[in-house]
């Protein structure tokens, strides 16, 4: 039987249908596009807790996308298994011309798409990565001198000079045709290992309310000021240009905040060394104390700081965390406990909802002070004068710590004072 003749579009962290730029070009191309998704099995087989709601996220998502497809005589082609091997097999059953999807920055992104890119070459099918995740990727935006930006308001500056309307104008495609095929309905999340969880998908959305007066409220963590997109911007379920389009008619700091996640991308991208190294080699001499019980401590949010507990407590229950909080709780596992940057960057990378390799990784090293462009580590954040700031009435802290104020409630894991001293003489000794 003569093989059918397709284009073949593969979906990861890009899902949607709408200014999708990988997808438009495999759609422009005037022949049948066949979408695909594949649940890898090498990163899902490492998720040890099978209530992710990461993955729950991703199943819904697939499931409009592929209701969606339904409407025009088309499915989703989902698979489960390790991509090289489920291309392999696709090149047997298809008649591929070309295939198409959007570039992925994590050094092991890269690799598993070399690989695939490489079997392609093998056989003579063009394998194209676009970029669609971010606005200048790669080598787009380098220094004079052409090397990496590691500091972000120069790199943010230059950034904002290149930026033209062109660059967020919306990648829609015109033209194109979905490979016609049967509808098949979404693979079962207990077919690959994971369960519900209670999240429920919402088509994300860009609030003129919130990112209004995002620079008035945003470091409050009891309003609901921040947009909670972090989870649409890691699976593409909104794209980088509308988000980008709508900061720069509602709010420029918002815009900065997009700047930032570009920032730990492109560091990512060009040093992928961060992800088990700190970016300044000497914070690795840090004689961290890495106190088990401590650090249990701390993942429970029974550290006696109010702040940082609630935000723990937080993110235990619901997978998110306060943007504010998020930095508080950080600065206080590496400076207070003394505890490895990399413990808390993996508990949070195990727990958020939003988890991102480049942001979570730049971010923690940003708390640690080990990172690019790191508040010097001698600035440690008091989470008692931080929560009088922005948690004044205490209003957060009552909401994820019920036993506030009564006796069940534990005293400070450690004095302010004392942990403070404590961490700048083990800084000094390693940085010396
Ligand atoms: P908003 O405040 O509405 O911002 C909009 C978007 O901008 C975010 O969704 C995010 O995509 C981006 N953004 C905002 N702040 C940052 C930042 N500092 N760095 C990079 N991107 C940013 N963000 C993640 O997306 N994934 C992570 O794994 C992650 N881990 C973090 C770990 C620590 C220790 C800290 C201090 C911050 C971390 N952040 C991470 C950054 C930030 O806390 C979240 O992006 C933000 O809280 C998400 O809430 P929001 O969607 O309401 O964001």
């Amino acid at each position: 039987m003569e093989k059918n003749k397709v284009v073949v579009f593969w979906f990861r962290r890009d899902l949607r249908l709408e200014d999708n730029a990988g997808l438009s070009r495999a759609l422009a191309t005037g022949l049948p596009v066949l979408p695909v998704f594949i649940f890898d099995e090498n990163i899902l087989q490492q998720l040890e807790d099978k209530f992710d709601r990461r993955v729950d996220y991703i199943h819904q998502a697939l499931d409009g996308i592929n209701n969606k497809l339904k409407g025009v005589g088309a499915t989703l082609n989902i698979f489960y298994g390790s991509p090289l091997t489920i291309y392999q097999t696709l090149y047997e059953q298809y008649n591929i011309q070309e295939i198409y999807c959007n570039r992925d920055y994590e050094p092991k992104a890269i690799q598993r798409d070399r690989a695939i890119f490489d079997f392609f070459k093998t056989v003579g099918i063009p394998f194209k990565a676009v970029k669609d995740q971010v606005i200048f990727d790669k080598n787009e935006l380098l220094k004079n001198d052409g090397t990496p930006y590691t500091v972000y308001t120069p790199y943010a500056r230059k950034w904002r000079e290149k930026l033209t309307p062109e660059d967020y104008q919306s990648k829609n495609y015109k033209t194109g045709l979905f490979f016609q095929q049967a509808y098949l309905p979404i693979i079962a999340l207990e077919k690959i290992g994971f369960k519900k969880t209670d999240l429920s998908f919402e088509p994300p959305k860009l609030s003129a309310a919130i990112i209004d007066s995002y620079d008035k409220y945003r470091d409050y963590p009891a309003l609901a000021a921040t947009t909670n997109l972090g989870i649409a911007l890691r699976f593409g379920t909104i794209s980088i240009r509308q988000c980008v389009a709508f900061a720069r008619q509602h709010n420029e700091l918002w815009l900065s905040e997009l700047i930032w996640r570009e920032f730990f991308m492109q560091i990512l991208y060009h040093f992928p060394n961060v992800v088990s190294e700190s970016f300044k080699k000497k914070y690795d001499s840090i004689q961290w104390r890495n106190n088990e019980t401590e650090f249990e401590r701390w993942c429970q949010g029974r550290t006696g700081y109010p702040l940082v507990d609630a935000g723990m407590r937080q993110l235990n229950k619901t997978g998110y965390m306060h943007n504010r909080v998020r930095m508080v709780a950080a600065s206080f596992l590496c400076k207070h406990l003394l505890i490895d940057w990399r413990w808390g960057e993996a508990y949070f990378a195990q727990k958020l909802n939003d988890y991102d390799l480049s942001a979570n990784n730049g971010n923690w090293q940003w708390a640690a002070g080990s990172g690019c462009d790191a508040a010097p580590y001698f600035r440690v954040f008091n989470p008692t004068i931080q929560a009088e700031k922005f948690d004044k009435k205490h209003e957060y802290s009552q909401q994820w710590i019920p036993e506030l104020g009564t006796s069940d409630y534990p005293e400070p894991i450690i004095a302010h004072a004392l942990a403070r001293d404590r961490a700048l003489k083990t800084y000094a000794a390693a940085l010396k």
